[in-house]
């Protein structure tokens, strides 16, 4: 319905605070969300920086929130990257961050996670700089709508990165499915996206804020990929740890994938 679908990305735009979400970034707090953060962490890892990995001029981020993990690995083999969200209060914490500003979230334990994944556990204030180098943008975006980035106009990317957004954006699966249909027309034929987040989560929590999410299901995700145009290359997924409790959000496992743009 329309009114449900113009109504979802206010919900963010009034009630999503950046600060409280980054909670879930405090690595050392909470086991469950340290094994998600770490899941998406290695993959990005090894879809950007092993041998063969993905690269190329743009990459553009599809609902960034205020966080900058998703880029880490990818900043050191895109020329560019454009970091895009719906809410003002998620660019803005975004920009604190690219700009060192006071009060900016400290990111450190995490890129330097990173690279030591990378190897290299001593670069981390390089690789800090590099990302703060590579992002150019922070553009306002809403992947409801059929030009999802727009009054920008921007060269097809080479490849896109969306992590935690479908699930929060589409109010329904028609919804998700047209997404992915926006997503690809920002893309260059044959280029990658690459997609993560939960499996069959019905809701999460920013601070003492509430948010319904979609629960999407490996099947549906899989299914709405072909038929949106798109060729799965690689899917990484994993249960949610039987130990440990996080009753911040409901979702049943992690997925992270590979899909390139058929034509
Ligand atoms: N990608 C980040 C943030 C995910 S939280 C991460 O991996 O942690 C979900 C994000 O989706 C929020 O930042 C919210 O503002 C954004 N969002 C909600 N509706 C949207 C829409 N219609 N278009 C684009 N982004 C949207």
């Amino acid at each position: 319905m329309a009114f449900q679908e113009s109504t979802v990305p206010d919900v963010y735009q009034a009630n999503f605070e950046p600060t409280a979400y980054l909670d879930y970034f405090k690595l050392g707090q909470n086991p469950l969300s340290d094994e998600f953060l770490h899941f998406l962490l290695k993959h990005y890892n090894a879809t950007f920086k092993s041998a063969g990995g993905l690269k190329g001029k743009l990459l553009i981020d599809i609902g960034s929130g205020p966080t900058i993990y998703q880029l880490l690995s990818a900043c050191e083999s895109f020329e560019e990257i454009i970091a895009t969200d719906y809410t003002d209060k998620n660019r803005l914490e975004l920009e604190k961050w690219l700009k060192k500003m006071p009060g900016a979230f400290d990111w450190s334990p995490v890129v330097k996670y990173v690279c030591e994944l990378e190897g290299n556990r001593d670069k981390w204030t390089e690789k800090e700089e590099r990302l703060r180098r590579t992002v150019r943008q922070v553009l306002k975006c809403d992947i409801l709508k059929e030009r999802p980035l727009e009054p920008a106009v921007l060269p097809p990317a080479d490849c896109l990165i969306s992590s935690l957004c479908l699930e929060a954006a589409c109010p329904t699966l028609g919804a998700c499915r047209a997404a992915l249909r926006h997503l690809r027309t920002l893309l260059r034929p044959r280029g990658h996206l690459v997609l993560s987040g939960g499996f069959e989560t019905t809701f999460y929590m920013v601070g003492d804020k509430r948010f319904s999410a979609l629960p999407l299901e490996e099947k549906f995700l899989l299914e709405a990929l072909q038929e949106t145009g798109f060729t799965i290359e690689k899917l990484e997924k994993a249960q949610r740890p039987a130990e440990g409790s996080d009753d911040r959000s409901d979702y049943t496992g992690m997925f992270f994938l590979v899909a390139r743009r058929r034509d």
